[in-house]
């Protein structure tokens, strides 16, 4: 693991079978490695007491983060598997609210 190394991707597609250029992550979701610019990167953020977790939509919020597909479906089994807690070494509970908000339900 690499945490708290980020890179910033250049804004522009990747290439189909270049290897070794892009930086690939694991979907804490359904596990699966995608290059990191097709994940979205989750931070914590505290409020209060209360731990939420946030998209860290342009990639530079400092600290750890996980990273999961933009899907419902990958939030659903991260949220299952207490994937969350586990990638952020975080106490549960955590409030997904935000990312609920952010990739919708089924539809997607
Ligand atoms: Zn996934």
């Amino acid at each position: 693991m690499t945490d708290g190394v980020d890179f910033e991707p250049v804004d522009r597609p990747v290439p189909t079978g270049a290897r070794g250029l892009t930086p690939v992550r694991t979907c804490v979701g359904c596990r699966k490695r995608s290059a990191s610019s097709e994940l979205l990167r989750v931070v914590v953020a505290a409020d209060g007491d209360q731990v939420v977790l946030v998209p860290d939509l342009r990639h530079r919020a400092p600290g750890r983060g996980a990273h999961l597909h933009p899907r419902y479906e990958c939030l659903n089994l991260a949220e299952r598997r207490r994937a969350f807690p586990r990638a952020l070494r975080v106490a549960g509970p955590l409030d997904l609210t935000a990312l609920h908000a952010l990739i919708g339900s089924e539809a997607g």
